[in-house]
């Protein structure tokens, strides 16, 4: 394979790590990654993990050989605590858990401190401080001295120290702290080093430092504590968060936190995603398994859907368009070499090609896609310019296939001969009842038949769509059993032909999943509820003609 995952030693990244001391690189020292989703990534807006979620994405971290886990901060919320108990029954076998606090309240010491015994009772094997480093903030906002800032900071680091067996140190505010009054920002860390932290991670708290801001800081924070062990934490206000990271590990850094998918307050926190893979593929470091890197697109599809989020298609890596091409001269050079039109392959993130259908693509695309289901066509045949006739009758009348390849890979099947209709439909009734004040009611009837025998089944749903969903699968369900690991987890409805005002037909789109996969399925109508019968007809369909494979 010409780009492996495993790239120390390729030529790029040997010339730009020569040109540049790399610590990480010079004592052999991997770069550790900390996850923080659970903590920094549900402040973000639209993401509420209930405690069963978090369990679920701390398990499926620790599988994904992730080396830290911020569990939440016990102080915070009952949630957090109660989260920090189900762990200790049922412990992570990889990974590090830590549990998230602040430095002790001012006046006090940090054995008095009940916040800090919280963190204690927490009884993970990592927990992590954050301290103020940046003179304004201690004086404006926490409204203490200056020297009692650093005294707190010691205090609960030296105190931690003595209970758990580590303590990393997370410093709010370091480069805005360190621009205003370096020598302050310094001490402030270095108190927490001397007091016995395995670690100081500098935060770019608001996300607005420049990447070369970072490394300069890095440097000289580095000649000033040669000592210390550095990590980096930083925000995406200036969409700089992943490019911030990398510049803090080229500076130095050896440990780095982020967030699956980017979650986080504002803008979000540094995405894990593109961090780890370029940390492996483009920088040349070791971190976290071997095998991790491609599982990393189902671990951000799992965080998505556990969080019931809409996954971001453009995401870099890891989402659905990362290695989806459209023009037909693209899908043509990709067909003889994927590296015309792909920086990296997608199985070594465990990513999937994609060759999109629409009118810019041309006989390619639909070679391409026929072979995954070994169908012998080639550019010319009449079979496929057949298709690519039907293709643009089917756009001309509302289609687009361009983010639904299941309805198309069904068509493709149809025309090749080799599809086996499972099923037939034979009609639906939907109806929607409101009474007074009353939530609306919906119930939908199917008919369907399998070998001959016919069902009749109703289902009730939150809406019409649903209430098909459950009619259709209820009715399959005796035949096909496996359709219960099927879910449909997003839809979406589009008007295609605004002119023709009422008689403007509808587009509907609709995404399923099973196992980790995802598909996309399409139907066209003037009425929107047989569009998306259509659509999910498809999705139906398609989930079982994938199921063995
Ligand atoms: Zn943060």
């Amino acid at each position: 394979m010409w780009y492996n995952v495993d790239v120390r030693g390729q030529e790029t990244s040997v010339s730009s790590r020569t040109s540049q001391a790399n610590r990480a690189d010079q004592t052999g020292e991997r770069v550790e990654i900390y996850d923080t989703t659970l903590r920094d990534g549900s402040q973000g807006e639209g993401v509420n993990f209930s405690l069963e979620d978090k369990i679920r994405i701390a398990r499926k971290l620790d599988e994904f050989g992730m080396d830290y886990i911020e569990g939440g901060w016990p102080g915070s919320n009952p949630k957090d605590i109660e989260f920090f108990e189900r762990m200790k029954r049922e412990p992570l076998h990889h990974s590090k858990l830590a549990a998230f606090g602040s430095t002790r309240r001012p006046a006090r010491k940090a054995a008095d401190d009940e916040l800090i015994r919280m963190l204690v009772d927490a009884d993970t094997p990592v927990v992590t401080i954050f301290g103020k480093s940046w003179d304004f903030q201690v004086t404006h906002a926490l409204k203490v001295e200056l020297p009692e800032n650093v005294e707190m900071i010691h205090d609960t680091v030296a105190f931690l120290k003595s209970r758990v067996g580590e303590v990393v140190y997370d410093a709010e505010h370091f480069f805005d702290g360190y621009k205003h009054n370096p020598d302050y920002a310094v001490e402030c860390v270095k108190a927490a080093w001397d007091a016995g932290a395995s670690i100081l991670v500098l935060c770019d708290t608001n996300g607005g430092t420049m990447p070369y801001e970072i490394g300069d800081i890095l440097r000289e924070l580095r000649d000033r504590l040669p000592e210390a062990r550095l990590g980096i934490h930083t925000h995406d206000d200036a969409a700089c968060g992943v490019a911030n990271a990398l510049s803090a590990v080229r500076a130095g850094a050896v440990h780095v936190q982020g967030t699956v998918n980017g979650y986080g307050e504002r803008c979000g926190n540094a995405n894990l995603m593109p961090i780890i893979a370029n940390l492996r593929l483009k920088l040349g470091y070791e971190c976290l398994r071997p095998d991790s890197l491609t599982h990393l697109t189902g671990l951000s599809q799992f965080v998505d859907e556990v969080a019931n989020l809409t996954p971001n298609s453009r995401q870099a890596y890891v989402g659905r368009s990362a290695f989806a091409h459209k023009a037909g001269v693209h899908v043509d050079s990709i067909m003889k070499h994927s590296r015309t039109y792909e920086h990296v392959s997608p199985e070594c993130v465990g990513n999937t090609r994609r060759m999109l259908v629409s009118e810019l693509s041309g006989g390619s695309t639909i070679v391409s896609k026929a072979r995954k289901y070994d169908l012998d066509l080639n550019k010319k045949s009449p079979q496929t310019r057949a298709l690519l006739k039907r293709v643009a009758e089917l756009e001309h009348e509302g289609y687009s296939f361009e983010g639904a390849e299941a309805s198309f890979e069904l068509l493709l099947m149809q025309t090749a001969g080799s599809y086996r209709k499972l099923f037939n439909v034979d009609g639906f009734r939907v109806i929607v009842e409101k009474r007074g004040d009353g939530e609306p009611i919906t119930e939908a009837t199917v008919k369907i038949r399998v070998d001959g025998q016919e069902r009749l089944t109703v289902a009730e749903g939150d809406g019409p769509v649903h209430a098909l969903d459950s009619a259709l699968r209820k009715a399959l369900m005796e035949f096909f059993p496996e359709l219960c690991d099927i879910r449909l987890t997003d839809f979406k409805v589009r008007v295609v032909n605004v002119r023709e005002g009422t008689a403007a037909k509808v587009r509907t789109i609709i995404d399923s999943t099973s196992h980790e996969r995802t598909w996309s399925t399409v139907g066209v109508s003037t009425n929107m509820i047989e569009a998306s019968w259509h659509a999910l007809v498809d999705a139906v369909a398609y989930g079982l003609v994938i199921r063995d494979s």
